[in-house]
């Protein structure tokens, strides 16, 4: 009768999640749902995007050492990459959710359309969205490359390991 299980639920399943994106470079407002969505999952995967179609200002392991940076204090949190299909990615991870913000109705579009497409190419997968700290709703990375590419202040914009390197490749 008694079960085994250390979940009341009897539960065993770790729950795993992938936050993925470009994060070029990771912002305040990433860094807001990495640290909410940490709280919802036993693990989470923040999976930087390699599109080799995209020009991006930091390479992969340049933000992946940034986004290591400003979550080591976030035991659950593992930072990785993928270039391939992220269905293939997730099941490689053994992960069924995947995290996403949303900033906007244009956000919510186009959201949508990749969440159902990849619930039809994997029918386990969900996509949870997660609303932006108003505090940050305007926020993204291109905004912030434009402000530092001009030598303007995002102090209160990133974190100050990502400020410190914004302003290191502005000044290559
Ligand atoms: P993309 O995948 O379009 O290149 P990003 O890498 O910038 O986008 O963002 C990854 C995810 O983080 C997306 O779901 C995006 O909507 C979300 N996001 C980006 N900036 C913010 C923010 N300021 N607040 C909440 N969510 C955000």
């Amino acid at each position: 009768m008694a079960s085994s299980s250390t979940s009341p639920l009897g539960l065993t399943g770790r729950r795993v999640a992938v936050y993925p994106g470009s994060f070029d470079p990771v912002t305040c407002g990433h860094l807001d749902i990495i640290r909410r969505a940490a709280k919802q999952f036993d693990h989470l995967i923040v999976a930087v995007l390699n599109n080799t179609s995209k020009k991006p200002l930091f390479s992969v392991e340049e933000r992946k050492e940034l986004l290591a940076d400003v979550t080591k204090d976030l035991p659950n949190v593992t930072i990785d990459s993928f270039r391939d299909l992220l269905v293939h990615f997730m099941k490689s991870r053994e992960a069924h959710v995947i995290v996403r913000g949303i900033r906007s109705v244009t956000d919510f579009e186009y959201e949508i359309q990749m969440a159902s497409t990849n619930h039809q190419l994997d029918d386990d997968i969900e996509t949870i969205f997660m609303m932006t700290n108003p505090k940050y709703s305007y926020l993204s990375s291109s905004i912030v490359k434009e402000i530092a590419m001009f030598h303007g202040n995002v102090q209160d914009l990133v974190p100050p390991e990502v400020q410190a390197a914004l302003i290191a490749k502005f000044s290559e």
